[in-house]
């Protein structure tokens, strides 16, 4: 398991009884960002993907070498007041409250095939919020990608549901 034995769990942090999957210790690792990145792509290669769209922030971290291995361009999706042009945005739920995320209006065209980037999936909000977006500028989302899972916090089924493909490098039980 060359990539999950590379990420770091930091219990409580940010808050108690959250086990925060770290992957700062992936990322430092040369072999072990490589083989990440080259996964990815190997992956999604033959796939005819046009642009790679990756999540603020740890999304950007590998969502942005990977569009360059692809050959493809990368948009950053962002949180809200980030982004200096036109934006178009998309409200999700928190435990408390709600955040947003925002997409430059000519970031994606119709017809798009686009792959979304994360470094994990949770409960799936962040991500949803990102398909919304995607899906509401006529891009299609050909696949959700993550280095890791946290299956049982939902994530997965709740991408799955609108009839998503979702595929991540490894998973750790619990939350
Ligand atoms: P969610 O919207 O619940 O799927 O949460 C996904 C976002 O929150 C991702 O951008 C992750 O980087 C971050 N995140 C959520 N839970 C964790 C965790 N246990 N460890 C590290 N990052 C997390």
């Amino acid at each position: 398991m060359p990539i999950r034995s590379r990420i770091r769990t930091v219990p409580h942090y940010p808050k108690q009884g959250i086990m925060f999957r770290d992957i700062t210790t992936l990322l430092k690792d040369p072999v072990g960002f490589r083989i990440t990145v080259h996964e990815l792509a190997n992956r999604y290669t033959a796939m005819k993907i046009d642009k790679v769209a990756g999540i603020e922030s740890r999304g950007f971290i590998l969502g942005a070498p990977l569009a360059y291995l692809l050959g493809v361009g990368f948009i950053p999706v962002r949180k809200k007041g980030k982004l200096p042009a036109e934006t178009i945005g998309q409200d999700y739920e928190l435990e408390y409250g709600t955040d947003r995320i925002e997409l430059h209006t000519d970031a994606v065209s119709k017809g798009e095939r686009i792959l979304l980037v994360d470094d994990l999936i949770a409960t799936g909000g962040t991500a949803e919020a990102a398909l919304k977006l995607i899906t509401k500028m006529g891009g299609e989302v050909v696949e959700c990608c993550f280095a890791i899972d946290l299956p049982d916090l939902g994530g997965r089924k709740r991408l799955e549901k609108h009839g998503q493909k979702v595929f991540a490098l490894c998973e750790f039980e619990g939350d």
